[in-house]
């Protein structure tokens, strides 16, 4: 049985340079499905994209009077404040 097991790992371990380039490989590939393909807009209230300006002007410290709605296909999808700091609302499809 114990023989076995090192007989395995002898097996696993000689391949390792075959396997290791593969995992980065397919994390890479999840890595950027995730990050492209996975995310759509979600869309905002009026009220909700004015809280989260008031949000991020108190924890950045921001002094901008000013914001402007981000709309993606008639729908309010984030803003983008007088200072450059923007905001997207974003999730994943699951
Ligand atoms: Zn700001």
């Amino acid at each position: 049985m114990i023989e076995t097991m090192i007989r395995m790992f002898e097996i696993f371990t000689s391949h390792l340079e075959i396997l290791t380039p593969l995992f980065c490989g397919l994390f890479a590939i999840y890595a950027i499905w995730y990050f492209t393909s996975a995310k759509h807009y979600a869309p905002l209230t009026l009220q909700e994209v004015k809280l989260l300006w008031k949000i991020h002007k108190k924890d950045a410290q921001c002094r901008a009077r000013k914001w402007r709605k981000i709309c993606h296909k008639d729908r309010i999808v984030g803003f983008k404040c007088e200072c450059g700091y923007k905001h997207l609302h974003k999730k994943p499809i699951v």
